[in-house]
């Protein structure tokens, strides 16, 4: 896999100890690991270019500039965007859903619409709905997933009936955080489309590990956060169509999205800087464009492939184990592993495997109404990325066996 390449020692933060143990970082959903390139660009920027974008003429400001602005046209490179122009940087995916919430959304749902999500939703991709809702009058639709625990999926049958002319808006993810269910994205954007409703894509647990092209999906927003795909923290984007960014009002304003100030009012700029008030995270978008190039260099396919066969072999060594039940499909399936176990509580888990120097992540995983159809309190989670090795896959069984004897003991 990638070529024969030692993804490892690109990853400094690998090569340490908890207690006694190598880590073995299994929580990779939550956040991922950041090679040495994206940490150097960082600190490259602040040794060298530091400086505000955009309203400077000094080099420094242009420079920061450039680097801010070839971020974005990275972006729109990785994702097939149209145009940079359709590239809003934001601090994450949370941010971005909130955006289209309070822009999009403000401006053209009324009473009586509808707004159709998933029962796999995480809170950042359900709760901004709720709310958007409630100031509209607007009400809420859920696609259930069915199916039992080797079979969770979309009731795709269900949409004939739940996508009606009145849904304004279908917000869905493209990867559920919890169950490892990967979305026929490109299938929901299509019957969204056919009824006239705008679709808002999810992106968080696809864009650092699938290929991703937002014009073949055919969606009208896509959002996601730099940190789970190898970036820094605090930098996110919200693709949108052109069209539809166009004719969508500000959400916050100040400096940096006007074009002219009166006493009395103001008119705004276009996309993206409409949508981009303030100092904006130049440090960090930089990073991210290295994230990008890091990723593209490894080949998105290729760590697709890594991902997928990861989670294969954990599901497949996981189910061996007494008294765990696994969620999501048994079949293909994005690169992370959700179980309960009988006898220990999810948190319980975390904490004894952390012993074994293994980080995983236990809880509701932001999925709370999910887990309370699933009819669990919690979960445990294993999710992988592009270092992650089999061998760490059988320090997690192991770990796991120690902790089922304890609790059975
Ligand atoms: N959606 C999904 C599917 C996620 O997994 C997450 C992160 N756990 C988010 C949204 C929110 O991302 P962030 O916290 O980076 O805004």
């Amino acid at each position: 896999m990638f070529a024969g390449r030692d993804v490892r020692t690109d990853f400094p933060v690998l090569h340490q100890k908890v207690g006694a143990h190598p880590l073995v970082y299994l929580d990779n959903a939550a956040t991922s690991h950041k090679p040495q390139v994206v940490i150097d660009a960082v600190s490259r920027f602040y040794e060298r270019d530091n400086s505000n974008v955009h309203r400077g003429l000094h080099a420094l400001s242009m420079r920061a500039t450039d680097g801010y602005e070839a971020a974005r046209a990275r972006v729109a490179r990785f994702i097939n965007a149209a145009s940079p122009a359709e590239i809003i940087f934001t601090r994450g995916t949370t941010e971005s859903v909130n955006l289209v919430a309070q822009s999009w959304a403000a401006a053209n749902l009324r009473r009586g619409d509808v707004i159709l999500l998933t029962e796999m939703e995480h809170h950042s991709n359900m709760v901004p709905w709720q709310v958007a809702a409630e100031r509209a009058g607007a009400t809420l639709r859920y696609v259930p997933v069915v199916g039992d625990n080797a079979e969770h999926g979309l009731d795709l049958d269900a949409l004939d009936r739940l996508l009606t002319p009145e849904v304004k808006l279908f917000a869905f993810t493209h990867i559920s955080n919890t169950l490892g269910v990967i979305t026929p994205a490109a299938e929901l954007c299509r019957r969204a489309r056919a009824v006239g409703a705008v679709t808002v894509v999810d992106a968080a647990q696809s864009i650092g590990h699938e290929p991703l092209d937002v014009q073949s999906l055919g969606c009208d927003f896509l959002a996601f956060s730099g940190h789970k795909m190898a970036g820094p923290t605090g930098i996110g984007v919200l693709y949108g169509r052109r069209a539809l960014l166009d004719a969508m009002p500000p959400w916050q304003t100040g400096g940096g999205m006007i074009s002219v100030v009166e006493f009395g009012s103001s008119r705004w700029k276009p996309s993206p800087e409409r949508f981009e008030a303030g100092t904006p995270n130049v440090a960090d978008a930089i990073g991210l464009h290295a994230a990008m190039d890091y990723l593209d260099g490894l080949g998105r396919p290729e760590i697709s492939l890594h991902d997928h066969a990861l989670a294969e072999t954990a599901y497949a060594a996981l189910a061996e184990l007494p008294g765990i039940r696994l969620l999501g499909p048994a079949g293909r399936r994005a690169g992370l592993v959700s179980f309960a176990l009988q006898d220990a509580h999810a948190h319980d888990v975390v904490t004894f495997a952390d012993q074994d120097g293994v980080a995983l992540r236990g809880g509701h995983h932001c999925n709370q109404p999910l887990m309370r159809k699933l009819g669990l309190p919690s979960s445990v989670r294993a999710s992988f990325y592009v270092y992650n090795t089999p061998q760490e896959i059988d320090v997690l069984v192991r770990s796991l066996r120690r902790i089922i004897q304890f609790f059975r003991a």
